[in-house]
């Protein structure tokens, strides 16, 4: 599973290359996912305003879902890496 970047929606803000933690989105006039160092953790999605940013391969799950046992939605309700900064994000 790896970020897919819809090359019509972007619009080269460039917030999701800065907040990646894997330093593998390069921006120049639209962003582009380097897969081989993707590690899936979803930053790019949850930033993205455009709504460019999908996942490949990636089955959409609420925490609110019935099926399945309550550990496997504990843990994939959450992301594998956080990165936090000290003041907001700005466009
Ligand atoms: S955050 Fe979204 S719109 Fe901005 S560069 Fe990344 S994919 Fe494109
Ligand atoms: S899913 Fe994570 S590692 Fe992959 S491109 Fe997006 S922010 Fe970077």
């Amino acid at each position: 599973m790896s970020a897919v970047i819809s090359e019509s929606l972007c619009t080269g803000c460039g917030l999701c290359a800065r907040i990646c933690p894997a330093k593998c989105i390069s921006v120049e006039e639209k962003a582009v996912v380097n897969v081989s160092r993707c590690i899936s953790c979803g930053h790019c999605g949850a930033v993205c305003h455009a709504g460019a940013v999908s996942s490949e391969g990636f089955k959409a799950f609420s925490v609110h879902d019935t099926e399945g046992s309550d550990v496997e939605r504990i843990l994939q309700g959450k992301r594998s890496v956080r990165e936090f900064l000290p003041g907001a994000v700005s466009n």
